[in-house]
Formats: structure tokens, C-alpha cells, sequence
């Protein structure tokens, strides 16, 4: 019931600020909330946890998987405002008590204290390419904890490229769990669990991650 309110919302929310195109829009539900949902299968997350989505744009995984998962704490970051707003109204409108949201850079937040591996979970879907993506991510996870990270056909070539990111940063692959959307397509969920606590140089300053990666 919630998800078929969220779907309404963040159709209404879609035509302000264009969270997905006309296309993925209208397959929200039947595309966007089944990708997101594949990882509630899978993922190695417990009542009480804390979770931070990186990247969350419209609020995807996040939003749905807070609907799903009342006993566990999301945090939802991205770094355009009008998105984050555009969260918290969503958030308001559907009565969810779990879930906050973090306006700014992961680059800034992951550096501090009140978020540097603070988390029991990360997730991002569609945020940026593998390594970059470990550099981001890796400062906000306890160690011994797990990231989730939604990727397509192309994780192959990015996890040869994104080597030496998991070495520096202690990000070890654990999984590639493979699933089949409604329509066929094959869809991948890499699981990620970080096995020390972080130097204190990563993540690098605003932007260096992507512009050059590990
Ligand atoms: N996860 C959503 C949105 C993906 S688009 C989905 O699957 O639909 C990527 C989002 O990441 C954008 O909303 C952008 O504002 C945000 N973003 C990109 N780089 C970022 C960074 N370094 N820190 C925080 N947010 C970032």
C-alpha cells in the first residue's frame, strides 16, 4: 500500500524535477521498485542497522527500502538540494519515521565524524563507476560491514578496473548475486564487505574520486 502512495508521489515529484525520464517512469513500479527490492533477498542486514544510501537521487533504493524494512534506520544522501527536499516531502507525505536525509557531498560526509564509518550498511544504485564507487562508499562503513552496489552487464569489466580500489580500501567482493527483471533483463547486485577500518586519506577531496579513480 505505502509503495503504491510512494509511486504516486514520486510521479508528481518526477514532472518538478525529472528524478527518471518518461520512459523509466512509467515503469516505476514494474522496473525501478523490482530492482530495488532484489537486494531485501539477499543482503545481510539486521533489525536496529543503519543504513546509508549514497547517490539516492528520487529516493531509489532508499525510499523503498525503508517502506519495506520499518526496523531499520536509512539514511538517505545526495548532493542536489532540490532532490533532498523533494525526499523529505515524500518522507513527510508517507508518514516514515525511519529515514533521514543528508544534503552534500559523500566526498565531505564520509570525512566526518558524525558519519565516518558510522553505518552497518551502504547501498548506491546508478551513482558512479565501481572504483570511484568503493572510494565513496568506504568511509561511511564500520568495518566488518557490507555495501550494495546495483550494476548491469558492464560490473565485469568494472570490477577488473576497480582492483587496486579494493585493496587500498579494504573492499572485498564477496558476491555477485545475479537476478532477471520482469521484462528478461539480467540484473547484478555486488556484495562488498570491508574487511579494516579506513585510511584516513580516503576518501580524496571533492571530486578527485572520479576524476581519478584508484
Ligand atoms: N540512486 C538513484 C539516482 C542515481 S543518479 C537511482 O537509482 O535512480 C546519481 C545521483 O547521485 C544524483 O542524484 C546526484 O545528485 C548524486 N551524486 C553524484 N555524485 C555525488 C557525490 N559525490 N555525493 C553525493 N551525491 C552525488
Amino acid at each position: 500500500m505505502t509503495l503504491k502512495k510512494l509511486s504516486k508521489l514520486l510521479k508528481t515529484e518526477n514532472e518538478k524535477l525529472n528524478l527518471l525520464s518518461s520512459g523509466d517512469i512509467e515503469k516505476l513500479e514494474s522496473k525501478h521498485f523490482v530492482d530495488c527490492e532484489a537486494v531485501l533477498e539477499l543482503w545481510k542486514a539486521e533489525d536496529g542497522d543503519s543504513i546509508i544510501d549514497l547517490g539516492t537521487g528520487g529516493g531509489l533504493p532508499g525510499l523503498v527500502l525503508a517502506i519495506s524494512e520499518k526496523k531499520m534506520n536509512f539514511s538517505l544522501l545526495d548532493s542536489t538540494e532540490k532532490k533532498i527536499k523533494s525526499i523529505k516531502s515524500m518522507v513527510k507525505a508517507l508518514g516514515l519515521k525511519n529515514v533521514k536525509t543528508l544534503l552534500g557531498r559523500c566526498e565531505v560526509f564520509a570525512q566526518s565524524p558524525k558519519s565516518r564509518e558510522k553505518f552497518d550498511i551502504g547501498t548506491a544504485r546508478a551513482l558512479a563507476p565501481l572504483p570511484t564507487l568503493l572510494e565513496l562508499a568506504a568511509g561511511f562503513i564500520k568495518p566488518e560491514g557490507y555495501f550494495y552496489a546495483w550494476k548491469g552487464e558492464n560490473h565485469k569489466e568494472e570490477l577488473e578496473l576497480a582492483e587496486n580500489a579494493m585493496n587500498h580500501l579494504g573492499m572485498k567482493l564477496l558476491k555477485i548475486h545475479k537476478y532477471k527483471m520482469p521484462e528478461k533483463q539480467t540484473r547484478y547486485i555486488l556484495e562488498f564487505q570491508k574487511t579494516k577500518k579506513l585510511d584516513m586519506m580516503y576518501p580524496r577531496k571533492d571530486g578527485v574520486p572520479l576524476k581519478s579513480p584508484l
